[in-house]
């Protein structure tokens, strides 16, 4: 039943993108309330409704002064601004208004002289601070100008985006609709996690894993029950699975006697893009499209469902609900200890990223989650060389 199409990390994850960009029709979408927008994929363009800030504003604590009469003489106080408020004279030679951050800067003045930066004479300032015309004043409309798009259509919104609508005053927005995600994991030996399983099973850890990871890319996860390995059982799940908007397995899709996902997918007339990735882990990786729906048959072993959902069914799933330009998040950090690994695969390592240094963490292989419970990142070994000394910048991939 083998495509055989074998392609490398970058090449893997160009073809999800372009693969699933090419067929992708926009979600619908529906109206959502500020509060539950936090991971929402937007709809709609945003615009600034007016200038930010509206009016030259203060961003220190301080006096609002001239800057030309800061040459040491004392400066009269002649009342003063606060946040809310406004001074509703004119600041003239020799003069000063106390002002909050957040106020309104006085007309005349063009200059804050922090607090910290005065003295007092009864009814009068004078400061060491020379003439800096501008200084700790945001003017009119620096930030964002009226009418500007300030949050584009197919972001994910985070919490400065939050920040930003409520700026704006958008108390509702449109967002997409969260793409449904079948997760089916199959084998005889995987068990529920709530049943006593015998020394031959494992319960069944991927469902619940890429049920976390579905949401956190903006999915809602359908959790189907586990199939055994038998063709019947394994194609009604299958064909259940077919009818959310993206389908993923986890298991089977080995070179195992019993590995019979593809078999089924190429019965429902799946075309397949790729079958096998060069990474470690999860080599033996399924993607293509069957009745309209995108599949991926992620390898079993815990650690290769996990990195293999992060590293490509993350990025299909961000783009079919609705979002513009989903990336990976890799950065790179100084590792703590050598390392070292065989060329030829790309490779995805538990390792726990601090202070922007990396350190491997030593683990048992693709079942061993424990270890991965431990990791909050994965270092990437690229497939072209052995060695990394200490200290030196290596890939690492924050899910
Ligand atoms: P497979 O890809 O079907 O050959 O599975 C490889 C290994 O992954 C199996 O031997 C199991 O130990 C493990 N595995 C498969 N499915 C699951 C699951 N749903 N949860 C936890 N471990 C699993
Ligand atoms: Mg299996």
């Amino acid at each position: 039943m083998r495509v055989v199409a074998t392609v490398s990390f970058d090449e893997g994850r160009q073809m999800v993108v372009a693969t699933v960009q090419a067929a992708c029709k926009l979600p619908e979408t529906e109206t959502v309330s500020l509060l539950a927008a936090d991971g929402r994929v937007l709809a709609e363009d945003v615009r600034a409704d007016r200038d930010y800030p509206a009016a030259d504003r203060s961003i220190r604590d301080g006096f609002a002064v001239r800057s030309v009469d800061l040459d040491g003489r004392a400066l009269r106080v002649i009342g003063e601004a606060k946040a809310g408020g406004k001074f509703p004279g004119t600041v003239a030679t020799g003069e000063a208004v106390e002002i909050m951050t957040g106020a309104p800067v006085p007309s005349g003045a063009d200059q804050i002289v922090m607090v910290e930066h005065v003295t007092r004479e009864d009814g009068s300032i004078r400061t060491p601070q020379g003439a800096s015309p501008g200084q700790f004043i945001n003017p009119k409309g620096v930030e964002a100008r009226v009418g500007e798009t300030v949050i584009h259509r197919g972001k994910r919104l985070g919490f400065a985006d939050i920040a930003l609508l409520a700026t704006v005053g958008r108390a509702s927005m449109t967002v997409y609709r969260q793409p449904r995600v079948a997760i089916l994991a199959t084998g005889d030996e995987v068990v529920p996690v709530e049943a006593i399983p015998t020394d031959e099973q494992v319960r069944n850890s991927n469902s619940m894993a890429l049920a976390a990871q579905v949401v956190r890319a903006g999915g809602l996860p359908v959790v189907l029950p586990v199939a055994k390995d038998d063709l019947p059982e394994t194609r009604r799940l299958i064909a259940e699975g077919l009818q959310c908007d993206l389908l993923l397995m986890s298991g089977g899709v080995s070179a195992g006697k019993y590995d019979l996902v593809e078999q089924v997918l190429g019965e429902f007339g799946a075309e397949f893009v790729f079958d096998r990735v060069l990474i470690q882990p999860g080599q033996p990786l399924v993607f293509g499209k069957a009745q309209g729906r995108f599949f991926f048959g992620l390898p079993g072993n815990p650690a290769s469902t996990m990195v293999t959902f992060e590293l490509f069914a993350s990025l299909a799933l961000r783009l079919l609900g609705g979002e513009a330009e989903p990336r990976l998040r890799i950065a790179t950090a100084a590792l703590t200890e050598p390392f070292r690994h065989k060329t030829g695969l790309t490779r995805f390592l538990p390792a726990t990223l601090c202070d922007g240094r990396l350190t491997p963490i030593a683990w048992q292989g693709s079942s061993d989650v424990p270890s991965l419970s431990r990791a909050n990142s994965f270092l990437i070994a690229r497939p072209d060389r052995t060695e990394w000394p200490a200290g030196e910048a290596i890939e690492v991939l924050l899910p």
